[in-house]
C-alpha cells in the first residue's frame, strides 16, 4: 500500500485525538479512522489500484470518497466536493493517482484526510449509527499498521526504484521527464 499523502504529517496519526479508537462525543463513540492533518487543498493519492464505489457529503460539509481496492475498501474522508478530472463513481483508479484534495471542515480550524479501512467482507453503508462504539460497518479495520507499512511517495520526480510489484510505467502514463503523479 502507498501512503495517501506525499508527506508524513507532523502530528502523529497514532496519538490522540487523531488515532484509531480515540474518544469522540465525550466517550460515546470511538474514532473509526486515522486523521492525517494537512492544509486545505493538499492532494490525496490512491493507496492502491481500485474502483470508485461512491462519493457523498460526509462531515461538517466535507465529502468522502469510497474506493474498492480489491483486498480492502478505503474511505477517504473530509475531502473537497470537487474531485480531479475522471474521478467519479465507477471510475478505475491506479495506485498513486491524485484522487481528491483535503477539504474544509466548517466550524473547525483543522483540516485533514480522515482515512478509514474495511475488509470488504460486509455489505451496506460504511456508517452505521446503530453499531457502537465505532458506528461503522462490522468489517471496519484499524488502518494504523497499514499506514505504518505504507510506501512513502515523497519524491515528485520519477524514480524507477520506487515502483512496486504490479505497477508499470505504462500504468502511470509515464513519459521521460514527467513527474510521478499525472495531475
Ligand atoms: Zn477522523
Amino acid at each position: 500500500m502507498l501512503f495517501p499523502l506525499k508527506f508524513l504529517p507532523k502530528e502523529s496519526y497514532k496519538e490522540a485525538p487523531r488515532h484509531f479508537g480515540a474518544r469522540r462525543s465525550k466517550g460515546k463513540r470511538k474514532h473509526a479512522g486515522c486523521d492525517l492533518y494537512a492544509p486545505v487543498g493538499t492532494p490525496i493519492f490512491a493507496v492502491a489500484n481500485g474502483v470508485v464505489l461512491d462519493f457523498y457529503e460526509f462531515y461538517l460539509e466535507s465529502w468522502a470518497l469510497e474506493v474498492d481496492h480489491g483486498d480492502f475498501v478505503a474511505r477517504y474522508g473530509e475531502v473537497k466536493k470537487t474531485l480531479p478530472a475522471g474521478v467519479k463513481k465507477g471510475a478505475k483508479i491506479f495506485a498513486g493517482q491524485h484522487i481528491a484534495n483535503v477539504g474544509v471542515l466548517q466550524g473547525l480550524k483543522l483540516s485533514m484526510l480522515h482515512f478509514e479501512m474495511y475488509a470488504g467482507t460486509a455489505k451496506g453503508a460504511l456508517t452505521q449509527k446503530g453499531n457502537p462504539p465505532y458506528q461503522r460497518r462490522s468489517d471496519l479495520m484499524d488502518p494504523t499498521p497499514y499506514l505504518d507499512a505504507a510506501q512513502m511517495f515523497g519524491a515528485t520526480v520519477f524514480n524507477p526504484c520506487v515502483f512496486l510489484p504490479g505497477m508499470s510505467k505504462a500504468s502511470f502514463g509515464f513519459t521521460a521527464g514527467m513527474g510521478l503523479y499525472p495531475e
